[in-house]
C-alpha cells in the first residue's frame, strides 16, 4: 500500500501537521521516533517542566502534558502513530521509500519531515545533575522563570545565540556573564556591539566550562582558562548553552538541501524543500528561532502545502 502523507517526527510541528492532515481526510501516518535523537516521543517540550508562552493555556501546563494532548488530538482526527524511527529515506524514486529502525519499508506519495534539533550541551560534570535546575538551553523559554531574576547568570558561546540569549536574560537578570573559549566572538556585528553596550553583561574571553556545582539547584560553574589552564570559581544561578543546535537530518543521507548547520533549506515562506512532495517543518527548518508555537505553525503550513501537492498529483 502506498501511503498518501507520511509524517516524520512528533513535536508541535508534526502533530500539527498530523491533525491538519487528518482533518483533509489524508489518512497520514505518523512515524513519531522511538528515542530519536536521545528525545522521547512528543519531541524537546518532553523535557521540560511548565510551558507559559504557548498561546491557549493560560493555566500551568507541562511540556509532557502539552505533547500528550497534541498526541491525543491526533488520534482524535484520525492519524495513524508508529512508535519507530526512520532510519533512512530515497527521495530519488516515486513513491517515496522509507525504511525503519526495525527493517521495515513504507512508500509514500509525500512525506513532511518534523525530526527537530537537539542543543547542543556539553559532557561535564553537572551538566545533567542540574539540567533545569539552573542549566537551560533556551532563554526566551527559561529565562524569566524566579529562579533567575535578579542573580548572575553565565550564557557560553560566542555565536548570534549567545549575545540574543545574553541580551535576553539581561532584562530579568542582576549581571550576564558570557562565557567564550576564545577572545573573539564569531557573532554578527551588530548584535556584538548590542552586548558590549549592556552595562548588565560582562564577558569572560578565554575561558571554558568544566564542571557545574550546586546542591538541590545550580550554585557555581567552575571555569578553566584556555591559555593558561587557570581555574576558576564563577558563582552563578543560571547557565545558558547556547553553542549550536543539531538538526536531526542525518537519516536524509544528504538528499534534501542543508544549509551549513546541516538545517534543512525551505523555499522562502513555505515549507517545501529542493524535492518536490517532500516538506520541512519546525526546528529542523529553523536555525534560528526554536519555539514551539513557531514550529506548530509552520507544521500547520506544512499539511496545507502537502494536501494542495496531493490535490495537484
Ligand atoms: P521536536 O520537538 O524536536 O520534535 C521532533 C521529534 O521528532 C522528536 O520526538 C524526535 O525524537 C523525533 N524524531 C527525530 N528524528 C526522527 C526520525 N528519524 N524518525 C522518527 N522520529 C524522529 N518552546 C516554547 O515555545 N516554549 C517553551 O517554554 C519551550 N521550552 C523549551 C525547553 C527546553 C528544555 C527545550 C529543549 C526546548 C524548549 N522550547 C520551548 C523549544 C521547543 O521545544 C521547540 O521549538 C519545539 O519542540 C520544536 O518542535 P518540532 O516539532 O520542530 O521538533
Ligand atoms: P554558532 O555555531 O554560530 O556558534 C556557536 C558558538 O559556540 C561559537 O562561538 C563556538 O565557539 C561556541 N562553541 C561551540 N562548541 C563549543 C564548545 N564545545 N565549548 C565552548 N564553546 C563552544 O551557533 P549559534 O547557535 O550561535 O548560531 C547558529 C546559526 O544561527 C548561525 O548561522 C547564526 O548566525 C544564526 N543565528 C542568527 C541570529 C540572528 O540573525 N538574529 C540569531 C541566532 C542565530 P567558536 O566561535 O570558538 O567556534
Amino acid at each position: 500500500m502506498v501511503e498518501e502523507a507520511v509524517i516524520i517526527g512528533s513535536g508541535p510541528a508534526g502533530h500539527t501537521a498530523a491533525i491538519y492532515l487528518g482533518r483533509a481526510e489524508r489518512n497520514p501516518l505518523m512515524f513519531e521516533g522511538f528515542m530519536a535523537g536521545g528525545i522521547a516521543a512528543g519531541g524537546q517540550l518532553t523535557t521540560t517542566g511548565a510551558i507559559e508562552n504557548f498561546p491557549g493555556f493560560a493555566s500551568e501546563i507541562t511540556g509532557g502534558e502539552l505533547m500528550d494532548q497534541m498526541r491525543e488530538q491526533s488520534l482524535k482526527n484520525s492519524v495513524r502513530i508508529v512508535t519507530e524511527t526512520v532510519s533512512s529515506v530515497d527521495f530519488s524514486k516515486r513513491p517515496f521509500a522509507l525504511t525503519l529502525e526495525s527493517g521495515e519499508s513504507f512508500e509514500a506519495k509525500s512525506v513532511i519531515i518534523a525530526t527537530g534539533a537537539t542543543a547542543k550541551i556539553l559532557s561535564i560534570p553537572g551538566s545533567k545533575e542540574f539540567w533545569q535546575k539552573g542549566i537551560s538551553a533556551c532563554a526566551v523559554c527559561d529565562g524569566a522563570l524566579p529562579i533567575f531574576r535578579n542573580k548572575t547568570i553565565a550564557v557560553v558561546g560566542g555565536g548570534d545565540t549567545a549575545m540574543e540569549e545574553a541580551e535576553y536574560l539581561s532584562k530579568f537578570a542582576k549581571e550576564v556573564v558570557i562565557i567564550h573559549r576564545r577572545d573573539k566572538f564569531r557573532a554578527s556585528l551588530v548584535l556584538q556591539e548590542r552586548v558590549k553596550n549592556n552595562p548588565k553583561i560582562k564577558v569572560m574571553w578565554n575561558n571554558i566550562p568544566v564542571e557545574l556545582k550546586g546542591s538541590k539547584f545550580l550554585e557555581s560553574v567552575t571555569l578553566q582558562n584556555t591559555l593558561n589552564g587557570e581555574k576558576t570559581e564563577l558563582a552563578v544561578s543560571g547557565f545558558f548553552y547556547a553553542i549550536g543546535h543539531t538538526p536531526n537530518t542525518e537519516f536524509l543521507g544528504g538528499q534534501l538541501n542543508l544549509n551549513e548547520q546541516g538545517f534543512i533549506i525551505t523555499e522562502p515562506g513555505s515549507t517545501k524543500t529542493n524535492i518536490s512532495g517532500v516538506f520541512a517543518a519546525g526546528d529542523v527548518q529553523s536555525p534560528h528561532h526554536r519555539q514551539a508555537v513557531i514550529a506548530a505553525g509552520s507544521g500547520c503550513l506544512a499539511a496545507l502545502e502537502c494536501d494542495e501537492y496531493l490535490n495537484e498529483l
